[in-house]
């Protein structure tokens, strides 16, 4: 996607009237994209940012079957995220990684022994989880054993269940990437401004602007699908939609260690002492940290981590394990995001629905809210089988409950630790040291072969990341550097270090492709330079 190749995707965006087109690159609106195109619609999708600008890059990061909706009676919701969870991970296996959590169970706090117990059978029951995948429950020494770190006193046992990781943003991705390959027009940093109407005072088109080629034009089509999530009502007000069932916008941050300092030996999913329940989860060199849930009234642009979320965070930590006693200092990232929710009226934000709605308005604007990753692809199947029928058009049945995202590549984890093994001696042949293999793999799959072919016959970090620049500008719609260093490598929440030791070449390859001038440089780099002191805690002056 370098300047000609955008040019060109702007062209088709103005030249094709569509069936649908969907304003929104998160998991939702891609999800959406993959379902229509794949059953036959033609299909535009634009994001005002990047693709996973939004939630679907600063979510848990977890495949879940969402435990915690148990509590609400959530039963239906269960059931669908649960069963989707082994789909997902038969989909993408080196994206939906499976992986253990500790649930630690304290005398007189969250739900005892029992009620755990009954809880996660149920969990099991309603997911469809295979045996051996099942909950474990544990004995007192036997949790203590698990997680040495763990403050023993008040400790009565423990719970192991199965859940899957993974990254949101690249799993958003390659959503994008695969329904791009069956003939989805995709466009990021584009911004859908107004809609156009027809003579019935319906929706026909979308005012969109590309903003790095400050062009606007009209993308026609039969209907359009607002899959803005935090952004979803400020879309539906462009309509004369009368917002009946309005969003009410629930922040939660995360916020991450060096693993050294909270070297815990798998995930761990514990409760705090207000009652909330709260994920250390660790992944390469760290330990990620969340989540807070607090309402937010604010722009979604402007969402950003507080000294007080993260003081908050490692209050809890700190209690669940004394002797590591985290301090301010030792985050190096942090990131926020926003769960739009339903308004329930007399409820708190934690104990309104996830549940996603469909909301049609009057002139045919189709807006989508809430729900999870882990639902994204039933949540789409709904929406375009409600697009077929307002369309008038002969149902097709979803196709993406078999459809691979990892261009076919692996069936199973077990074929990704064999290629795993197969990148490994090809790094150390041209002389590295065969670490970066995990990362490589488990960001870019099978893809990770197009990678070491730009490295060349010499191994070092920086070509690696010379060559993840060339490649995800080509292939993976990157446009800026904080698209880069955010959202195509997770640089900026696992290793920002690297940021500053390689700027430089990745700008060099960015200016290149791009053509960009001294003014749009220091624009990208002030761009980048406050994305990573966002990361970094913000204190704002008038907390
Ligand atoms: P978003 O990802 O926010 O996408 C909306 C997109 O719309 C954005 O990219 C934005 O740029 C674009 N947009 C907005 N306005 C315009 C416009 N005018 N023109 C063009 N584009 C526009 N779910 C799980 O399954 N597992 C988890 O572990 C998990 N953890 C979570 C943790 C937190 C803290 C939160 C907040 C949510 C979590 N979720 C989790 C839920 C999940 O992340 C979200 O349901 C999902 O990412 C929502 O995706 P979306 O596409 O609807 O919204």
């Amino acid at each position: 996607m370098s300047k000609g190749n955008r040019l060109h995707r702007i062209d088709q965006l103005i030249a094709n009237d569509f069936d649908l087109v969907i304003i929104g690159g998160g998991i939702t609106g891609l999800g959406i994209g993959l379902d229509a195109v794949t059953r036959g619609l033609s299909v535009a999708l634009i994001d005002k940012n990047d693709i996973a600008y939004g939630t679907s890059s600063r979510s848990t990061k977890l495949i879940h079957g969402g435990l915690r909706y148990l509590k609400q009676l959530e039963f239906g919701l269960v059931k669908e995220v649960g069963s989707e969870r082994a789909i997902l991970h038969r989909l993408a296996p080196h994206l939906v990684i499976p992986e253990k959590m500790l649930i630690p169970i304290f005398e007189n706090r969250g739900l005892g022994f029992f009620l755990t117990y009954i809880g996660l059978s149920i969990y099991d029951l309603l997911a469809g989880v295979k045996s051996g995948d099942k909950r474990q429950m544990l004995s007192r020494s036997k949790t203590l054993h698990a997680e040495p770190l763990l403050k023993p006193d008040g400790v009565k046992g423990g719970a192991r269940y199965a859940e899957y990781r993974t990254d949101d943003a690249r799993l958003t991705l390659s959503i994008a990437r695969t329904a791009m390959d069956a003939g989805l027009i995709a466009l990021n940093h584009c911004h859908a401004e107004a809609f156009t109407y027809n003579a019935e005072g319906k929706i026909d088109g979308v005012m969109a602007k590309a903003t790095p080629e400050a062009r606007t034009f009209r993308i026609k089509a039969k209907r359009v699908v607002n899959a803005g999530g935090p952004w979803v009502d400020e879309i539906r007000k462009f309509d004369s939609d009368s917002l009946t069932k309005q969003i009410i916008l629930s922040k939660g941050v995360h916020i991450v260690v060096p693993h050294v300092r909270l070297p815990i030996q798998q995930a761990i999913y514990f409760d705090t002492e207000d009652g909330r329940m709260i994920f250390a989860i660790p992944r390469d060199r760290n330990t990620y940290i969340g989540t807070t849930d607090t309402l937010f009234n604010e722009s979604p642009d402007t969402v950003f981590t507080t000294q007080a979320d993260a003081e908050y965070l490692l209050r809890a930590t700190n209690n669940l394990f004394p002797s590591v006693q985290l301090v301010m200092a030792d985050v190096t990232s942090s990131w926020a995001g926003l769960r739009p929710l339903i308004r329930e009226e007399g409820k708190d934000t934690s104990a309104v629905s996830r549940r996603d709605e469909i909301f049609e308005s009057e002139s045919g604007l189709i807006s989508i809210a809430g729900g999870k990753l882990t639902g994204y692809r039933k949540m789409a199947e709904r929406v375009v089988n409600l697009v077929f029928k307002s369309l008038g058009k002969k149902d097709v049945q979803s196709k993406t409950r078999t459809l691979s995202l990892c261009q076919n590549a692996f069936q199973s984890w077990k074929e990704v630790v064999k290629y795993l093994t197969t990148v490994e001696s090809r790094i150390k042949a041209s002389g590295g040291d065969g670490l970066d293999s995990y990362y490589l793999v488990t960001t870019y799959g099978v893809d990770t072969d197009q990678i070491l072919d730009m490295v060349g016959s010499t191994y070092s970090l920086e070509q690696r990341i010379a060559a993840e620049a060339r490649f995800t500008i080509k292939i993976e719609m990157a446009t800026t550097l904080v698209d880069f260093f955010v959202r195509r490598t997770g640089m900026l929440y696992f290793n920002p270090e690297l940021i500053k030791d390689h700027i430089e070449v990745v700008l060099e390859i960015f200016r290149l492709a791009f053509e960009w001038d001294e003014a749009r440089i220091q624009k990208e780099l002030d761009e980048l330079t406050k994305v990573i002191e966002t990361a970094k805690i913000k204190i704002p002056l008038h907390e």
